[in-house]
């Protein structure tokens, strides 16, 4: 089998939904995303921020599940994700926005750590590192992240940021 670039980044995208690495992205993927970053902010999952952003994580899930998981086994295999997800999402970024917009939102506001009413770009990466999401591919992600370069990151900076990583450009 030729290793491509292309699928080694499809490699590392699969890699980080499936959060406990058992093979498959389920809902457990998704909860384990927002305990990593609950974890990260020292955020109480009781909390307000906390209980939004796994309200987000159930939303996500959901939506992934209704773009990939075609047999319906509440389970997003490997093959799932690279035949349904990465083609359907590169096709409709807006569509993969739309879903991940909740968990962002709820992210962002966990990041936002002083209440002003946006994260710093160096608190987003911290979601970013608490996702699993590779060091290179962080670093690349915090320099599109604040595109208007005030040094906050607004949500819809993130929410195309996130769109544009995991719709995997060729
Ligand atoms: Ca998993
Ligand atoms: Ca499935």
């Amino acid at each position: 089998m030729v290793s491509t670039e292309y699928e080694r980044r499809i490699a590392a995208r699969f890699a980080t939904f499936d959060q406990d690495g058992n093979g498959w992205i389920d809902r457990e993927d998704f909860s384990a995303a927002a305990k990593a970053v609950l974890a990260e902010f020292a955020t109480p999952p009781r909390s307000d921020k906390g209980q939004a952003l796994y309200v987000g994580a159930e939303a996500f899930w959901q939506g992934m599940a209704g773009i990939a998981d075609r047999d319906g086994d509440q389970r997003i295999t490997r093959d799932e994700f690279v035949n349904g997800a990465v083609k359907r999402l590169r096709d409709n970024p807006d569509r993969f926005a739309e879903i991940a917009r909740p968990f962002l939102h709820a992210a962002l506001a966990v990041a936002d750590t002083d209440d002003d009413g946006s994260a710093t770009v160096e608190d987003t990466v911290r979601v970013l590192r608490a996702l699993g999401v590779p060091e290179d591919i962080a670093a690349t992600a915090a320099a599109g992240l604040d595109a208007d370069a005030d040094g906050r990151v607004e949500e819809t900076e993130a929410v195309t940021a996130f769109a544009r990583y995991f719709t995997v450009p060729e």
